[in-house]
């Protein structure tokens, strides 16, 4: 335990101090929306009148009320067919979107997108060669933490684009196209690969991942210190019931409810309150003992790529002519999933394609590969075996099977 707890406590004042130093060399950019008040809309304003007094940018001017020329600027604001809601409206609208668009740090997003696609490719082929082991694991969670979390920061992330885009068309109507199309770039890696931009692109997850990687021992199959796998029934229930709130705050209360404890902040942490970095710290913690606790509870992208994976085409399947039943990978698995998917049961969780069920098999009978999952030969886990404590075994019926 004193070894998992020093080099949590490394890990973690690396990750905090190196991405603080790193988020103020990628400049000033707020990434985020700012506050500016109400606007103010007076019947007996110009259009020139209304955007000095709410200092508006000409062009954002132009697109309100579809200017033609110059001269248009000084007629009434009522001369243009709309209600003074509407002016503030449409106003507040494209001030959402361009503050969205002038937050952004467009070179940084090219390079990540870029290199997350060039980082997943490289560990899809040794995935698919399995190549991907307990040694070679944490290096590559390291160097995910270090390039996506560290070097580029918190922002993109696939939890952002879900989680924005709901809070900008709740809060302020407006979709911001973007982060649509990177939403869509996430979506596609999932149904291509079952979650592998979670499991090895992701900022937060993978840094959640290598915390929990620490407290394991060496092969990387069991844990150093007591850990536990949250029951899935349970934590999706949580995690749909976040998600329920996040869309009824943005929408009722104009609210980011995620905003103030987001734990992607910890990539930039002079932007962490006291409650959002007690909120990290906890994450972090927690995922010593369960495996991606964020991602498992509360995680709106989570969710939505769970739902995803159920159509995707490389996934992790189980060769029966081959397994020979022994249960080593359902106990290796991080989450209760290697279970559910072994035994085709109805319901299958989160699978983030971490490899760690593949290295383990002794039968070599797991792969990740395209195709639909096969059924298990009928009573091939009627008698299921299970380690106690005292290394006795015992029987336990098996499950229905189902989906996917
Ligand atoms: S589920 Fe986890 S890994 Fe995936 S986007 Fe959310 S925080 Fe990242
Ligand atoms: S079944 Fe479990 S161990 Fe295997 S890749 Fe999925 S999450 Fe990892």
């Amino acid at each position: 335990m004193q070894r998992v707890c020093i080099q949590f406590v490394l890990l973690t004042a690396a990750v905090i101090g190196l991405s603080f130093a790193s988020s103020r060399l990628w400049g000033g950019k707020p990434e985020g929306l700012t506050d500016r008040g109400p606007l103010v809309v007076e019947d007996t304003m110009t259009v020139a009148q209304f955007g000095q007094h709410n200092e508006l940018p000409p062009a954002l001017l132009k697109k309100v009320f579809d200017l033609k020329s110059p001269a248009d600027s000084q007629k009434s604001i009522t001369a243009f067919g709309m209600s003074n809601e509407e002016i503030g409206r449409k106003t507040e609208g494209l001030l959402a979107l361009h503050a969205e668009h002038g937050s952004k740090n467009w070179v940084k997003i090219l390079v990540k997108f870029s290199l997350w696609l060039a980082f997943l490719a490289s560990v899809f082929v040794l995935m698919v060669r399995r190549r991907v082991t307990a040694r070679n694991r944490k290096w590559l969670l390291l160097t995910a933490v270090a390039i996506f979390g560290v070097a580029l920061g918190s922002d993109p992330s696939p939890m952002g684009t879900v989680k924005d885009a709901i809070v900008l068309l709740g809060a302020r109507g407006v979709i911001f196209p973007p982060r649509l199309i990177a939403f869509g770039v996430f979506l596609l890696l999932v149904v291509f690969a079952n979650k592998f931009i979670c499991s090895w692109g992701c900022q937060l997850g993978t840094l959640q991942d290598l915390v929990f990687r620490l407290n394991r021992e060496k092969q990387d199959r069991k844990n150093s210190t007591r850990q536990f796998k949250t029951p899935f029934a349970v934590s999706n229930s949580v995690r749909i019931a976040f998600f329920g709130a996040i869309i009824v705050f943005a929408f009722f209360w104009a609210t980011d409810i995620v905003e103030s404890v987001d734990p992607f902040k910890v990539f930039k942490p002079q932007t962490l309150g006291l409650g959002g970095a007690a909120f990290v710290g906890a994450v972090l913690i927690l995922s010593l003992f369960t495996w991606r606790p964020w991602c498992h509870l509360f995680c709106p992208f989570g969710l939505v790529g769970w739902a995803a994976e159920k159509i995707s085409v490389f996934k992790i399947h189980v060769d029966y002519h081959k397994c020979v039943a022994c249960g080593a990978c359902e106990k290796a698995c991080p989450s209760t999933v290697m279970g559910a998917i072994l035994k085709r049961d109805r319901a299958i969780p989160d699978c983030f394609a971490c490899g760690t069920c593949l290295e383990t098999c002794p039968a070599e009978a797991i792969s990740l590969k395209a195709g639909k999952r096969s059924e298990p030969p009928a009573g091939k886990f009627a008698l299921d075996i299970v380690e106690t404590e005292t290394s006795t075994v015992k029987q336990r019926p098996s499950k229905d099977k189902g989906e996917n």
